[in-house]
């Protein structure tokens, strides 16, 4: 075995030296220390998430990728072990020594653009992102920017609490992206792709008083029968049709094909919500399938406010989170798991 002597200041981060190949161990020697506005953490758990995967496999945009090794990983749970100094006109982050937070995708934004001052910082045009231009979670410590740490509800553990900050915080967005055609007497959300985000929101959504129709790949009878146990009124293949007509959907599935899918099954003014960062491409469909002031949006990356506004929910609200915990080392391996479609609800890290 070529195990280096442990020694308290070594730490181990899983590392992609170049797009498409297997994530690999690497070993720091120095623990990093907090510029200013900036917190070091300690990481106790990290979710993997579907864009972990379309990073790793080069699946997104050549240009986003950073010169170095990217270590990737956003949905970080640790405790603050550093905080450098908050200058001048920094907003106060109101951290302490170890507090345990949160570090979700969004890891800075430049503050001046036309984006950034409308308020909306998820399209800010020089933003970065946690776990691919910024340190990620698939390691043993992490510097973040203090202004983009969220606190997190105690009823959580490090593993519950992990997949909140992707895959419970995007499908919020996506959420509040569907809400304006769910104004109605009925409240009937279909949800494609019952994976890590789907069920937390089916929660949030029947929380919020909706019907919620859960569309698996065919034949994934456990993640039907997860859907049912987590209150969804109807569960089937994205081939089949729920009984009633849409109010709207949301895609959690990166399959372009389920678009038009997802149209024929939204009523007249009904909205669909496309909530990946990367989908194959949009099958082109008769303008019929679109008439009726149907709409279709995309949720790109998440603001401040949403994860304020998250977690203040489920810290009201008994979230559960289907958790399978791995050790960090397996990194690979429940990114292979996550691309087979083999887990029902959320892979974790464990450092
Ligand atoms: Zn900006
Ligand atoms: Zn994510």
């Amino acid at each position: 075995m070529n195990q280096p002597a442990p020694s308290p200041t070594r730490w181990r981060a899983m590392e992609l030296t170049e797009p498409g190949r297997p994530l690999q161990l690497a070993w720091r020697d120095r623990l990093p220390e907090p510029g200013p506005g900036q917190v070091a953490i300690t990481v106790a758990a990290c979710g993997v998430c579907r864009t972990d995967l379309h990073i790793v496999d080069g699946e997104l945009p050549r240009a986003g990728y950073p010169a170095g090794p990217v270590v990737p990983g956003h949905e970080v749970i640790g405790r603050v072990r550093a905080l450098g100094e908050m200058g001048e006109g920094a907003e106060a982050p109101g951290l302490h020594i170890g507090q345990r937070v949160g570090v979700p995708w969004l890891g800075w934004t430049c503050g001046a653009c036309d984006a950034c001052r409308a308020g909306r910082e998820n399209l800010c045009e020089r933003s970065r992102f946690t776990g691919w231009q910024l340190p990620g979670g698939y390691a043993e410590h992490i510097v973040a920017d203090a202004r983009y740490v969220f606190p997190i509800p105690e009823r959580y553990s490090d593993a519950q609490a992990a997949p909140l900050l992707c895959a419970g915080l995007i499908g919020w967005r996506a959420y509040r992206m569907a809400e304006p055609a769910l104004q109605g007497p009925t409240r009937r959300l279909g949800l494609w792709g019952f994976g890590a985000a789907a069920h937390l929101i089916a929660q949030v959504a029947r929380h919020l008083g909706c019907e919620v129709a859960a569309y698996t790949r065919a034949g994934d009878a456990a993640a039907q029968d997860l859907a049912r146990k987590l209150g969804a009124a109807w569960a089937g293949s994205s081939d089949d049709a729920a009984p009633w007509p849409l109010d709207a959907a949301i895609l959690f599935a990166p399959v372009g094909a389920l678009v038009p899918a997802a149209l024929r099954a939204v009523r007249p003014g009904g909205r669909v919500v496309c909530a990946g960062i990367h989908m194959s491409d949009i099958p082109s469909f008769p303008y019929a399938w679109l008439w009726g002031e149907r709409q279709i949006v995309s949720v790109a990356n998440l603001t401040r406010e949403d994860g304020l506004s998250f977690m203040r929910l489920a810290a009201d609200l008994p979230l559960q989170a289907a958790v399978h915990t791995r050790p960090l080392e397996q990194a690979q391996a429940a990114l292979d798991d996550l691309r087979a479609g083999r887990y029902t609800g959320a892979a974790v890290l464990l450092p």
